[in-house]
């Protein structure tokens, strides 16, 4: 007898054992789906492992049904899963959700076409001539075959998509299918794809610089002896165009490239470059793609290829996060591009995995190389350089040969005193913006919150209103004419008046990037204003648009959040603004200078990139934080110093392993109860280890509270062990009675 162990698309703790029935005894192979029921439900399930004996102690039920004839998840892939679940603690169930599109899981149907040809009986030149000559009464079906005849150039054995044939020429059903029923034309369903795999290769490599050249070649190097390189490079130095030549040797050696990405908002511009480059074997797998559009990129991307037959396989995946867990075939290269950015890692739900660790996992699975490319490295990363874990190249110049931009910063504390300062505008930020527009630059303002503004309040009384569900305040959407939760998306229409008073002084307080297109405009009525932030892209396609639009000159001033700091290359941008950088550096989390750090410097990096030196200017009530002064003279390794030196002092990474925990609950005393049991039991093991539990900055979110507790494992702790007892003991707490509902997030390696 044969048993299989299942995944199930559920957050069970452990896999489960079904029988092979007969019939597929010998069929069912690890990574083949299967139908199984759990209670009385059915699901689809997926085989992880095979074994002989029969479990003991509870009766083992059939398998119900196999769906595949071919594995759709491969050894190396089920290898990494495991990984995946027990480094980022979470279930095999919640790895394979995150890994397989919803197509695979529920069900896919391949897109078909209808297809025409002749009738083999017509086929002949004779016969051809003969039927034509019998449908001289039939104007229209004659009409519609002569048609046929110049769609495939008289070419008799050729096949037409029936929607060519009939729009081209304007045909009617009915004349169609009197044709097919006198047996001239024969139809034929075809899967076809739903990809776009029209792109050619129409660029030649770019001739790299001499020093573009030298980093090329140190990368190669430095990867006989080490896995993994960072290249760390600064901004418009040309990273882009190395990666380009490392991936083209990779693929002269028959070897799949994965290109990792933070967000989408970066590979518009950056799929067109590598389309140009190398055609229609790049492939984009991201969540803005339907299922089925993911499905297929799964499928090509693997060993088992199913896809139809005219596509030829993806050798590179574009992708964020989740392209990690693509079934590759023959991986040789993983470029992680902007690999400091927080977005690698996934927050909600588990599991939570980094995408550029696990990638390096990968990696290491395939024999093949990675490269970390930044201009701004993490710090844990420049640490594993420095510390001869890494190998580390540096490319100090911008590509182009103009010095990277000049920086400065404005007191706005000051500037308030001196009545210099227009809302969030001051004086001197106005008038560079005026002075580009009368040049025909472009202008990029950085702002990190969406929105029209944080929140509003009652001028009477003081009143804010809060989200319902969680313990925040709703943000002012203006244009929705409404207040929203950033947190739970709850959405309420505003009020003309106070809630708790009355009153009809109601005022909107701080600034989102949609009061700041609002006002600029007033400023600058001529000027042509596109916003990039969560609210403006939430369409499929509206990205594209944004920056498209910009980088054709159709728009003056790109107002937006974090989206605009990434990787974005326009070549007319003389001027970025920070709008009010306070916000990154006040953050209370350890991270919050890193953070800083990075975000000033990358945004004042899309400045003059071609031509004339960019100018930056920086609004901060804290013009003396040392992080503004390492951003204005680009001096990442004081920074990166600095942040050592702190890291050491107040223990926390690279020097201690982090593992946050959040416990949730809809009542507050059980939770409460929960997390004095947890200090007592954890603790006990942990010691001071263990810090918590305290609230979060928003501790209450969708109607759950939440408790947070830290662990700081040292570098001499048996980390597996440690996650294994957390483990148990969040099974017990759950185990408790009536705390079911009892809900643990753990965050390995928080970012
Ligand atoms: P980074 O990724 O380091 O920020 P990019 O790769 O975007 O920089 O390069 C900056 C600009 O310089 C881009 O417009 C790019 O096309 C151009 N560039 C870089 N290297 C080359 C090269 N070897 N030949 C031609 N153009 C280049
Ligand atoms: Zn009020
Ligand atoms: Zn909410």
């Amino acid at each position: 007898m044969e048993y299989v162990n299942v995944i199930l698309p559920l957050a069970l703790p452990q896999l489960l054992t079904y029988a092979v029935p007969e019939d597929f005894s010998g069929k069912v192979l690890p990574g083949m789906r299967v139908e199984v029921e759990v209670g009385r439900k059915y699901y689809r399930a997926l085989v992880y492992s095979l074994q002989d004996e029969a479990p003991q102690g509870f009766v083992v039920k059939p398998l119900r049904h196999v769906i595949d004839l071919m594995p759709v998840v491969t050894a190396k892939q089920l290898e990494l899963w495991k990984w995946i679940a027990s480094y980022y603690m979470c279930t095999m169930g919640e790895v394979m959700t995150a890994a397989l599109p919803n197509g695979l899981r529920t069900t896919y149907k391949p897109r078909t076409e209808t297809f025409v040809r002749l009738h083999e009986s017509v086929q002949h030149d004779a016969l051809l001539e003969k039927t034509l000559n019998t449908l001289k009464r039939a104007k229209k079906q004659e009409k519609l075959l002569l048609d046929f005849l110049d769609l495939t150039n008289g070419v008799t054995d050729a096949t037409v998509p029936k929607k060519i044939l009939m729009h081209s020429y304007g045909a009617s059903v009915a004349t169609f299918n009197a044709c097919v029923e006198k047996r001239i034309f024969e139809v034929e369903q075809r899967e076809v794809g739903r990809l776009d795999r029209s792109a050619v290769a129409t660029k030649n490599m770019p001739v790299l610089s001499a020093a573009q050249q030298t980093a090329y070649e140190e990368i190669k190097e430095q990867w006989h002896a080490k896995d993994v390189v960072l290249l760390h490079g600064v901004t418009a130095s040309g990273k882009t165009e190395i990666y380009a030549s490392l991936m083209a040797a990779e693929l002269e050696r028959g070897r799949q490239v994965l290109y990792l990405v933070p967000e989408i908002a970066l590979t518009t511009q950056l799929i067109g470059r590598l389309q140009q480059l190398f055609g229609n074997i790049v492939g984009v797998y991201h969540s803005k793609y339907s299922d089925e559009e993911r499905v297929e990129i799964y499928t090509m991307t693997g060993a088992n290829n199913t896809s139809p037959p005219a596509s030829p396989p993806l050798q590179i995946i574009v992708g964020a996060r989740s392209a990690v867990l693509l079934p590759f075939a023959k991986l040789g290269l993983v470029i992680v591009d902007e690999e400091h950015e927080a977005s690698f890692k996934q927050l909600d739900p588990a599991p939570r995995y980094h995408a550029r660790d696990t990638a390096i996992m990968l990696a290491a699975q395939h024999g093949a190389k990675v490269l970390l490319g930044t201009a701004t490295p993490a710090v844990e990363t420049y640490y594993n350089a420095k510390s001869g874990k890494f190998g580390l190249v540096t490319l100090p110049e911008r590509f182009h040969p103009v010095p990277l931009p000049a920086i400065e910063v404005i007191d706005s504390i000051s500037m308030r005193k001196k009545k210099r300062m227009n809302g969030l505008f001051s004086q001197p930020l106005l008038t560079a913006i005026g002075e580009a527009l009368e040049k025909k630059e472009q202008v990029i303002l950085f702002q990190n919150r969406r929105g029209f503004s944080p929140f509003v309040q009652c001028a009477e009384c003081g009143h804010i209103p809060q989200c319902k569900h969680c313990s925040v305040s709703l943000t002012y959407h203006k244009q929705q004419h409404a207040l929203v939760c950033h947190y739970c998306g709850y959405t309420e229409r505003l009020q003309g008046h106070c809630g708790e008073c009355g009153s009809a002084n109601i005022q909107t307080k701080g600034f989102g990037t949609e009061k700041i297109e609002e006002e600029l405009q007033q400023y600058f009525p001529d000027a042509r204003l596109a916003r990039l932030d969560l609210d403006t892209t939430r369409a499929k396609h509206a990205y594209r648009r944004i920056i498209h639009d910009f980088e054709t000159g159709q728009k003056d001033i790109l107002i937006g959040t974090q989206m605009v700091t990434k990787g974005l290359d326009f070549g007319r941008v003389s001027l970025v603004g920070i709008l009010n950088a306070d916000n990154l550096l006040n953050f209370p989390d350890f991270r919050a200078h890193e953070r800083s750090f990075q975000l000033l410097t990358q945004v004042s990096g899309r400045a003059g990139r071609k031509e004339r030196r960019g100018r930056v200017l920086i609004q901060t009530a804290q013009p003396h934080n040392p992080v503004i002064h390492f951003v204005q003279q680009y001096d990442y390794h004081a920074c990166f110093n600095l942040q050592l030196i702190e890291r050491h002092e107040f223990a926390f990474p690279p020097y201690v392993r982090l593992i946050g925990v959040n416990m949730k609950h809809t009542n507050e005393a059980v939770l409460q109860q929960a997390a004095a049991l947890f200090k007592e039991h954890a603790g006990a093991a942990l010691g001071h280890r263990l810090l918590g539990p305290f609230p979060p900055a928003v501790p209450r979110i969708q109607r759950k509270f939440i408790l947070s507790f830290w662990i700081r494992a040292g570098r001499q702790d048996n980390l597996p062990e440690v996650k294994k007892m957390l483990g148990q003991h969040f099974e017990q707490l759950r185990a408790h009675q009536g705390w079911s509902g009892l809900e643990f997030a753990a965050d390995v390696d928080p970012v």
